[in-house]
């Protein structure tokens, strides 16, 4: 396979998008080196990984504390020399409420696991990419980096950072081998998605996104994994600066 001894980091491995992609990586020849602050959950992967016959390794991270990301990327080389693929994913969504009540704890917890643990994981990994000369990283960011949905507008705007970061970033860097993209899924089923209705009720707010995904059903994690892969491999050379959404319309 052509992907053989490529070697791809995830984050936020242990559930949703990131399992997903984890196991697709792993079902198309790349190793994989997983990282969730779920050690659980991350260590279940690994184990699906291992059924599918690939292989990897799990390490504990919290994204948004940076002696946690330069563990993470140091002992990816010291197990496999190299990382070829930057799934840069993990992420929370805020609780959906009144915009004036939001507390400020919460906000900085967005903020941090959101925008900063985005920095911090490209800050180091693009550091061995430039040594390498070559690599592709894509960060997650959201429909709603593009139009917010309502009542979360720290949540958008956490996105929304997501985006002009990868953009900023990928000009810097696609002169040097490195492609830098960003993908933006919408209403996909995972424990995050489902976790949205609890506080959704509350907040007595009707959500209109359902009318605007035209496909008139939500999305699979396998389906944004396949943009995933696609934008990590070779068949999406000119690709730099871009934000590819998988949403179903949702964003149009
Ligand atoms: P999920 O909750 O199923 O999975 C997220 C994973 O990230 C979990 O395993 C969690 O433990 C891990 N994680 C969270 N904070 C972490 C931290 N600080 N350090 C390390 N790991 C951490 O969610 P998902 O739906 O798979 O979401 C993945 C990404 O996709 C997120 O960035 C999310 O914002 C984005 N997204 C999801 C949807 C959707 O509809 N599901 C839509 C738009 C964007």
């Amino acid at each position: 396979m052509s992907n053989e001894n490529q070697i791809a980091v995830v984050t936020g491995a242990g559930s949703g998008i990131g399992r997903s992609t984890s196991i697709k990586f792993a079902e198309n020849g790349y190793k994989v080196v997983l990282v969730d602050f779920n050690e659980a959950t991350g260590e279940e992967t690994l184990k699906l990984v291992q059924n599918k016959g690939g292989e990897g390794i799990f390490i504990k991270a919290d994204v948004s504390k940076e002696e946690d990301v330069q563990n993470y990327v140091k002992k990816a080389i010291e197990k496999y020399g190299r990382i070829d693929v930057f799934f840069n994913n993990a992420g929370i969504i805020q609780k959906f409420a009144p915009f004036t009540t939001v507390e400020t704890k919460e906000y900085e917890r967005i903020m941090d696991i959101n925008v900063k643990g985005i920095f911090l994981g490209m800050k180091y990994v693009i550091q061995v990419m430039e040594k390498q000369g070559k690599g592709s990283i894509i960060n997650t960011a959201s429909s709603a980096g593009i139009r917010p949905e309502h009542s979360i507008a720290v949540y958008s705007a956490s996105k929304h950072a997501v985006i002009g970061m990868t953009k900023g970033a990928a000009i810097e860097y696609a002169n040097k081998g490195i492609r830098i993209n960003a993908v933006c899924p919408g209403g996909i089923v995972t424990p995050l998605f489902k976790s949205v209705g609890e506080t959704l009720e509350k907040t007595g707010y009707v959500p209109e996104e359902m009318s605007r995904v035209r496909m008139g059903r939500h999305g699979e994690p396998e389906e944004v994994a396949e943009a995933v892969l696609f934008l990590a491999s070779d068949k999406s050379t000119f690709m730099a600066g871009s934000v590819v959404t998988v949403d179903g319309s949702l964003t149009v």
